[in-house]
C-alpha cells in the first residue's frame, strides 16, 4: 500500500474520531455526522483504489473485469438499499433499523472469517491487500507456524463474536418491533447452560487449531452455530426495560466484530473503526446501566444476578393501583397552563409515535410568550433509542437550554405547577421506586408526582414497553388527557393562544 493510502486511512480514522466527538453534543452533532460521512467516503475510495493499484500500468496482470464489475455492483446495490432505507425509516422505526444493521456487521464478520479460513489469500484480496500480503509472505519464505496460528485464533474469535452479534441483534430487532415478546425468557439453569456452551466453544478451538489445511471447517461451523445460539439466548433472557442497554451492547459487539474482521483482512482502518465503535458502545452501555441502576455484568450475561421472580418486600403494600382515574379536558388544562409559573414537559415514546414534537414546540413558544417558565425533563431511556427525545425536540426547534437531563431536573418537580407527560409511561412510574416485584424496580424515574398537578397525555390505559401497571394514573394530583398526543397538544395550543 502506498504512503498516500496510509495517510488517507489515517485521515479517515481522524475524521471518525472527530465524528464521535461531534456527536456527543446536540449543537455539534450535524458537524459530527458530516465528519463521519466524509471519513466513510474516503475509506471506501481508498479501499477501492488499493484493490485497483496492482493492476494499474501492469501488463502482467490485467484488470479482472468480472471481479471489478462485482465490486461496483455490490457497492451500488448496497448504497441504494441504504439510501432508500434511510429515507423511508420513521423516527419510531430507527431502533429496529439500528438493531438490524448491527446484525449485518455480525454476519459480515462470520462470512469474512469463514472465507478467510478457506482461502486466507483471497480474504486479504477482498480488502485489497492480497499483493501486499503475498509480498510479505514471499519475503519471509512462506507463512510461518506462529503467523498461521495467530490467523486461526483471529478467525475463531472473529466468527464467535460475529455470530453472537448476528443472532443477538436479530432477536433485539424482533423485540423492538414487537414480533418477539418483550418478556425475558428465563430457562431453568440458564447460566449453567451458557457456561457449558461457552466452554464448548473454547474447547472446540483446540482441534480447530490442530487441524491441517481446511480440516477444521466442521469445528468452525459447529462453533458458529453454538455462538449463534448463545447470542439468541443472552438477548432472549433480557426483560423489556433493559433493552436500551442491550441495543448499545450489541452496538459495541458489532464494533468488536468489525475490528476482528479488520485483523483477519489485515486492514488497519477496519481495526481502528471497529475499536472506536466497540469502545464507544461499551461506554454508552455503562452510562445507560448507571442511569437504569443496573449492573453491566447482569445485562452482558443475560440477566445474571436477577432472580426469576422477585417477591414483594416484606410488609410492602400490594402495588395493584387503587383509586379512580380522573380526566381533564383540553380547555380546562389550557387555563391551568396559562396561569402557571413553572411547567415541565416530559416527552416519551408516544410523542414520537404521534409525531407531536412540532405541536409541543408551538405550545412551548406560546407559553413562554405568556411568561411561563417551560422546561423539558429527559429520561435517559425515554423512547426507543438513546437520545431519541433530544433528536425529536432538536428537529422541532426547541431551544437546547431548556432541555434538561433527569439528574438536573428531578429535584425541581416539587416547585412545579403543572407537569405534562406526553406519551411517556415507564419513565414516570412511581412503582419503580416502591414496588420490589416490578420488573423496573430500582430504575430511577422522573418524579412527576411531586408537582402540584401532573397530566398524562395518552390514548388509553395501556402499559408502556416494560408491560407494567402505572400507579401514577390513580394519584390524587394526576389527570388524564386521553387521545392521540399530537391532537391533544394541538388542542391545547389552540386554547392557550389568545383569540386573534
Ligand atoms: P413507554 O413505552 O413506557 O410508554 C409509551 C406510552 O405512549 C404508552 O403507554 C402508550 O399508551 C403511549 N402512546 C403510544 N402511542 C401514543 C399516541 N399516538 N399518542 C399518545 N400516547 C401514545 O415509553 P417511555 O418513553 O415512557 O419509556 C421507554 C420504554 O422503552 C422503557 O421501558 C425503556 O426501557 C424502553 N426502551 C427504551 C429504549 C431506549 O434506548 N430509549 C430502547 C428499547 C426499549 P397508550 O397506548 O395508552 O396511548
Amino acid at each position: 500500500m502506498s504512503g498516500v493510502m496510509v495517510v488517507g486511512y489515517l485521515f479517515a480514522g481522524v475524521l471518525f474520531i472527530r465524528s464521535l466527538g461531534g456527536l456527543s453534543k446536540q449543537e455539534t452533532a450535524p458537524g459530527g455526522n458530516t465528519s463521519g460521512m466524509t471519513g466513510m467516503v474516503l475509506a471506501i475510495l481508498i479501499a477501492g483504489a488499493s484493490w485497483l493499484m496492482p493492476y494499474v500500468g501492469s501488463n502482467a496482470s490485467p484488470l479482472p473485469m468480472a471481479s471489478f464489475g462485482l465490486l461496483l455492483g455490490v457497492m451500488l446495490v448496497g448504497g441504494a438499499v441504504g439510501a432508500v432505507l434511510a429515507k423511508r425509516v420513521e423516527m419510531t422505526g430507527m431502533p429496529e433499523l439500528v438493531a438490524i444493521l448491527h446484525s449485518f456487521v455480525g454476519l459480515a464478520a462470520v462470512l469474512v472469517g469463514i472465507s478467510s479460513y478457506l482461502e486466507p489469500h483471497s480474504g486479504k484480496a477482498v480488502a485489497g491487500f492480497m499483493h501486499q500480503a503475498q509480498a510479505m509472505l514471499a519475503q519471509r519464505g512462506g507463512p510461518g507456524h506462529v503467523e498461521h496460528t495467530v490467523h486461526l485464533v483471529e478467525v475463531w474469535i472473529g466468527v464467535a463474536v460475529g455470530a453472537i452479534t448476528f443472532t443477538g441483534s436479530i432477536i433485539a430487532w424482533g423485540k423492538l418491533k414487537g414480533s418477539i415478546s418483550g418478556k425475558p425468557l428465563l430457562l431453568p439453569g440458564r447460566h449453567a447452560l451458557n457456561f457449558v456452551v461457552a466452554a464448548t466453544i473454547i474447547g472446540l478451538g483446540v482441534p480447530f487449531l490442530q487441524a491441517d489445511g481446511s480440516g477444521g471447517m466442521p469445528y468452525l461451523l459447529v462453533m458458529t452455530v453454538l455462538a449463534g445460539l448463545i447470542g439468541m439466548h443472552l438477548v432472549m433472557a433480557i426483560g423489556g426495560a433493559d433493552m436500551p442497554v442491550v441495543v448499545s451492547l450489541l452496538n459495541s459487539y458489532s464494533g468488536w466484530a468489525a475490528a476482528a474482521a479488520g485483523f483477519m483482512l489485515n486492514n488497519d482502518l477496519l481495526i481502528i473503526t471497529g475499536a472506536l465503535v466497540g469502545s464507544s458502545g461499551t461506554i454508552l452501555s455503562i452510562i445507560m446501566c448507571r442511569a437504569m441502576n443496573r449492573s453491566i455484568l447482569s445485562v452482558v450475561f443475560g440477566g445474571f444476578g436477577t432472580s426469576d421472580a422477585k417477591p414483594a418486600a416484606a410488609g410492602a403494600p400490594a402495588q395493584v393501583p387503587a383509586g379512580n382515574v380522573a380526566e381533564v379536558k383540553a380547555d380546562e388544562l389550557a387555563k391551568r397552563l396559562a396561569e402557571a409559573r413553572n411547567v415541565i414537559i416530559v416527552p416519551g415514546y408516544g410523542m414520537a409515535v404521534s409525531r407531536a414534537q412540532n405541536a409541543v414546540q408551538d405550545l412551548t413558544r406560546t407559553l413562554r410568550e405568556r411568561g411561563v417558565n417551560v422546561r423539558f425533563a429527559i429520561h435517559p431511556v425515554a423512547g426507543r433509542l438513546p437520545g431519541h427525545m433530544n433528536v425529536l425536540l432538536a428537529e422541532a426547534g426547541v431551544p437546547y437550554d431548556i432541555v434538561m437531563e433527569m439528574d438536573h431536573i428531578n429535584a425541581d418537580f416539587k416547585q412545579t405547577d403543572v407537569v405534562l407527560v406526553i406519551g411517556a409511561n415507564d419513565i414516570v412510574n412511581p412503582g419503580a421506586m416502591t414496588d420490589p416485584s416490578s420488573s423496573i424496580y430500582g430504575m430511577p424515574v422522573l418524579e412527576v408526582w411531586q408537582s402540584k398537578m401532573v397530566v398524562v397525555l395518552k390514548r388509553g390505559m395501556a402499559a408502556g414497553y416494560a408491560g407494567v401497571e402505572n400507579p401514577l394514573f390513580y394519584l390524587e394530583n394526576a389527570r388524564m388527557l386521553f387521545g392521540d398526543a399530537r391532537k391533544s397538544v394541538e388542542a391545547l395550543v389552540g386554547s392557550v393562544r389568545p383569540p386573534a
